[in-house]
């Protein structure tokens, strides 16, 4: 499987789709999720086209993700996570329903997570 051009997070990459930046650098985008599950609902994605987190794992070198996962942690604390917590959810590949196939990290608290909290990014 190759990485699809047209996917809407490649479209919001290239400046196509508008969306909400909470932070950005020269490798990562991170913004709000477009219909957040949680009061605080963040997407973190790398700017280098990788389809999912198995393609990353494989594909990326390996201070690429390290800078990626110490960035996913720095975005928690911006937008204030740290204290009460937060639960980090990546989707990949078919069974886990990934609906995006540009990789990404879902950053989702404000509130304590259920069982639905969980489950609703899936
Ligand atoms: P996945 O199921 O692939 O892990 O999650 C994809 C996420 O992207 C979903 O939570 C969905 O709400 C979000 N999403 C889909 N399209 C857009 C969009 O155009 N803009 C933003 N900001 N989020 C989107």
């Amino acid at each position: 499987m190759s990485y699809d051009n047209d996917n809407v997070f490649a479209k919001i990459l290239r400046g196509e789709l508008p969306n909400t930046t909470v932070y950005e650098d020269e490798s990562v985008l991170a913004f709000n999720d477009i219909s957040p599950r949680t009061p605080v609902h963040v997407l973190v994605i790398p700017k280098r086209p990788y389809i999912d987190m198995d393609d990353f794992a494989a594909n990326g070198s390996t201070e690429e993700i390290g800078n990626f996962f110490a960035k996913v942690g720095e975005i928690a604390r911006l937008v204030g996570l740290q204290e009460d917590g937060y639960r980090l959810v990546a989707n990949n590949g078919k069974n886990s329903g990934q609906l995006v196939p540009h990789f990404h990290i879902h950053i989702m608290g404000g509130r304590p997570l259920t069982e639905d909290g969980m489950t609703a990014a899936m």
